[in-house]
């Protein structure tokens, strides 16, 4: 029933169409034009209008048909133009077709809506065989046509007089070519380019129009001429439905100025700036309906262009297109508005557009929106960075954002609904920096930090001062100085050297948001140069135009971490990228560390990772594995074991005992790549033996682990030694014995690296050991140097600056980390039994309800028989896992709610 009704409809509708012949009579010497309009229609009469300045001499009706005489004064000399809004015939405000027989001065050459023109003397028959909205006629006496023919059914036609070029003619030819590989034919058999003295370029069905004086320059050629020739397509065949928003200038703008634009990011942002500049940012999108002024402009094709830009985004290129196709095909000579568009696209896209409809064309205002950043912290195997959006009003949005890391720009894009919206970013490597849509790709109000000067700015109110100005007077304001010498401006805007020449130029003004300077010395360009050339930030006008713009020093961004500081002890000041450079073809690096600062062990990882990046043979040596469990470290590394039972064999906790999440980010790097780790510490058995009771009291079976040659010759290392055993107050006993245990473990860790290079001459080695073992060489490096001749580059985290203390220091700034979770209680071992003996106030096992004497018999899947097996379960410990507790002999499962 309702398909039946919807036929009918159309059917009415088609046949309301009326037919209109006109003749007109053009008599230059009389200076009139005199015409009848004859309308034709089938069922509804339809609306006629015209402009008071013509005389209606007499209105004959009958059946289905109004006949109007009527004539005009007109004062034209050498070019006669006539437009079809009233003011030279009567016409209607409905789709018509459209006859136009036209009487002309002897001499005159006319040019109107045609596909084909008959002459017959001084009467000029033009035949438009569609539905068109008006006719629009130009015409001189000196026009010269050329011809060029495309195919049997397209030639193109250049009406030119003074300037106008065949030139222009291969260009529109290449161009029709184009857009025909675009959207499909083009819809008409003739198509002209008709150089005029009106200063304006206008596009009609089969011709367009371009101002003389302009029309041999470069913008003419490279965006001008393909948006008039683009809008056969767009605006004249297919014609635009202003109530619902006039979409073809948006639409034009974007496959012509901007796609044949060499600078695609700078002209969005340009046309994000000249929205911000001259907008009226309360009248929507829809409201467009032509070029009033600047202000429109900006609307209609700069957020217009920018719809489009953003739909294709959305949608997919290809499909975009293919819906663009689609509309082009289906809507030929009727009048359409933006949510056609959308239906052309939808029947491929397949999901609704409507909301990104709605929020571009309806919404009487713009994004416009800030972020903070509120944490930074390292989750077990990558940053994550926390900010806070919020937007003055609510629209949804796909930002992209940039973090500039360590290693590289990643790039990522959020999603922002609400008016305040928390949002968590994920990186890989340390995160320097935040930047915020870098490439301009949402339509938003611009922050004053990443606008340019633009001359554009100069068109608001400005207010003019001279050099007895005082700073208060620039508070807020826009500001014009007229002057030949700017020196005395040299605190608030720097050294500006003055051009030779007249010039205007623009300045951001640092006492206000979105307020400007503009420098002239020659008020009278003031004006031209915001008019004419306000993209740009400065305009010096001589032989040659000159135009300044920058874009690359303004952006919306914030800082996360600083970037590493590295001093070169020899040197001085250096930067982390050089380091990197300058130690990547070095054989041996030694890279300190204090072992429970995360960031000297993230530093760590960036050294590996970037070193790896360039050369694959390198192994890693270790101070925090000790020797005897080298075997499953290296089953770990292949994946033959998990990173739990791993940890479990080497004893982890009991042996080194620092929280793993410490060290993970290395491990996990150097399993993913299969990168070896070598154990290079000696059994702690070996060395709480000989802290107690010296070198000699070690028994035959840890033997085997001394090292051939220990070398207790250097008396700086020794006297060094003695200031760290005095430090400690613990260190009661016998410095003897300190000492040699010290030796013997630089020694081990020295021969182990030794062994190595000698038997992989083609591997680079790194090193990670505690900064003590490191500092001027003593400990380790000196030790390799003695077996192998090799020196190594030392590096040490966050140490002191000293003589000789090491090649290079590197200081970054803390980073935090997600620990592995604590319990907060105090334990006491007994028989293989873990007891609670005191339960921390705020603590994890306070909230999930621990009490004094229950025994911890299980974590997760992992039997607690001590507290290592506690420490190492807690550092698998997720999320929704159970603890497993005996209490007064009753087995209790506690399901975890919160890693603390
Ligand atoms: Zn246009």
């Amino acid at each position: 029933m309702q398909k039946y009704i919807i036929i009918i409809f159309l059917f009415l509708f088609n046949l309301s169409f009326a037919k209109i012949d006109y003749f007109l009579e053009l008599n230059i010497q009389a200076n009139t034009l005199n015409g009848i309009a004859t309308i034709n229609y089938d069922k509804e009469k339809p609306k006629i209008f015209y402009k008071s300045v013509l005389i209606i001499k007499k209105i004959k009706e009958k059946k289905n048909q109004i006949k109007i005489f009527f004539s005009r004064n007109l004062n034209y000399k050498e070019e006669i133009t006539i437009f079809s809004d009233g003011n030279f015939y009567p016409t209607i405000d409905e789709l018509a077709y459209y006859h136009l027989k036209l009487k002309i001065p002897n001499g005159f050459i006319p040019i109107s809506e045609s596909e084909n023109i008959i002459k017959k003397e001084n009467v000029y028959i033009f035949e438009f065989p569609y539905k068109a909205e008006g006719i629009n006629i130009f015409a001189r006496k000196d026009y010269k046509i050329e011809k060029l023919k495309i195919r049997d059914d397209l030639t193109i036609y250049g009406y030119f007089y003074k300037n106008g070029t065949i030139k222009l003619l291969f260009l529109a030819k290449d161009y029709i070519k184009h857009y025909e590989s675009m959207f499909g034919k083009f819809p008409y058999k003739r198509f002209s380019i008709v150089e005029t003295s009106y200063p304006y370029g206008f596009s009609f069905p089969t011709f367009t129009t371009i101002f003389s004086f302009l029309i041999n320059k470069d913008f003419i050629f490279n965006s001008s001429l393909p948006h008039e020739i683009l809008h056969q397509w767009f605006g004249c065949s297919i014609y635009v439905d202003s109530k619902n928003g006039n979409w073809s200038e948006g639409l034009t703008t974007y496959f012509s100025d901007y796609y044949f634009s060499k600078n695609k990011k700078e002209y969005r942002k340009i046309t994000l700036e000249k929205y911000d500049a001259l907008a009226n940012k309360n009248i929507p999108l829809k409201d467009f309906k032509y070029k009033k002024d600047k202000s429109y402009e900006a609307l209609g094709y700069g957020k217009g262009m920018f719809f489009f830009y953003m739909l294709e985004n959305l949608v997919g290129k290809n499909l975009f297109l293919e819906g663009i196709r689609t509309f082009y095909k289906e809507n030929k000579f009727k009048r359409v508005g933006f949510y056609d568009i959308e239906t052309s696209i939808e029947k491929y896209y397949k999901k609704s557009l409507e909301p990104f409809f709605n929020q571009w064309l309806n919404k009487a205002y713009n994004p416009d929106f800030s972020f903070k950043i509120n944490d930074v912290i390292y989750n077990i195997d990558h940053f994550e960075i926390f900010l806070t959006f919020i937007q003055k009003e609510k629209f949804s949005l796909n930002l992209p954002v940039v973090v500039e890391t360590n290693d590289g720009k990643e790039r990522k894009v959020i999603q922002i609904s609400d008016k305040k919206q928390k949002v968590k970013i994920k990186t890989k490597s340390i995160p320097f920096r935040i930047y915020i849509d870098p490439e301009y790709q949402v339509f938003r109000i611009l922050k004053d930090e990443e606008i340019d000067p633009l001359l554009y700015y100069g068109l608001k109110n400005v207010n003019k001062l001279n050099k007895n100005f005082k700073i208060s007077n620039l508070e807020n304001k826009n500001i014009l100085f007229i002057d030949n010498d700017f020196s005395y401006l040299k605190n608030i805007i720097g050294n500006f050297e003055i051009p030779k020449g007249k010039f205007v130029y623009s300045f951001k003004n640092p006492l206000g948001n979105k307020k400007f300077i503009f420098l002239t010395n020659d008020e009278k360009l003031y004006k031209l140069a915001t008019n004419h050339y306000g993209n740009y930030t400065g305009v010096i006008f001589g032989k040659d135009i000159k135009k300044a713009r920058s874009i690359s020093f303004y952006e919306y961004y914030k800082n996360i971490y600083d970037k590493p500081e590295v001093v070169d002890i020899q040197k001085g000041a250096y930067n982390f990228q050089n380091l990197l450079k300058n130690i990547k073809n070095k054989r041996l690096i030694y890279i300190g560390e204090n072992h429970t600062e995360f960031e000297d062990h993230i530093i760590q990882l960036e050294i590996i990772k970037n070193i790896y990046k360039k050369y694959k043979r390198i192994v890693i040596g270790m101070e925090m594995i000790q020797k005897p469990f080298q075997q499953v470290v290296d089953n770990y590394i292949d994946g033959k074991i998990s990173e739990k039972q791993f940890l479990s064999k080497i004893e982890y906790y009991k042996r080194w005992g620092y929280d793993y999440r410490l060290y993970k980010p290395i491990f996990d790097f150097a399993r993913k790549n299969k990168i070896k780790i070598i154990a290079l510490n000696l059994p702690v058995e070996i060395t709480e033996k000989v802290r107690k009771c010296g070198l000699g009291c070690l028994s035959e079976k840890y033997k085997k682990y001394i090292p051939k040659n220990l070398d207790f010759s250097n008396k700086e290392y020794r006297e060094f030694l003695k200031i760290i055993y005095s430090m400690h107050s613990k260190n009661k006993g016998n410095f003897i014995y300190f000492y040699e245990n010290q030796i013997l473990w630089d020694e081990t860790m020295a021969e182990t690296i030794a062994s190595f290079i000698k038997q992989k001459p083609d591997y680079k080695l790194i090193i990670l050991a505690g900064n003590g073992h490191l500092r001027y060489r003593y400990g380790i490096p000196d030790r390799v140097k003695r077996r192998t001749e090799l020196n190594g580059v030392v590096i040490l985290n966050n140490d002191e600056i000293r003589k000789n203390i090491a090649d290079y220091i590197i200081y970054m700034d803390k980073i935090r980390y997600k620990k592995s979770p604590k319990l907060g209680v105090f334990i006491e071992e007994k028989d293989g039994k873990v007891i609670i003996k005191k339960v921390l106030k705020n603590s994890l096992a306070e909230k999930l309800g621990l009490k004094k004497e229950d025994i911890i018999v299980q974590v997760s899947d992992m039997k607690i028989k001590n507290i290592y097996d506690l420490k190492l379960a807690l550092t698998f410990l997720k999320k929704g896992e159970f603890i497993y507790i005996k209490r007064k002999g009753k087995l209790i499962k506690i399901k975890t709610k919160f890693t603390a």
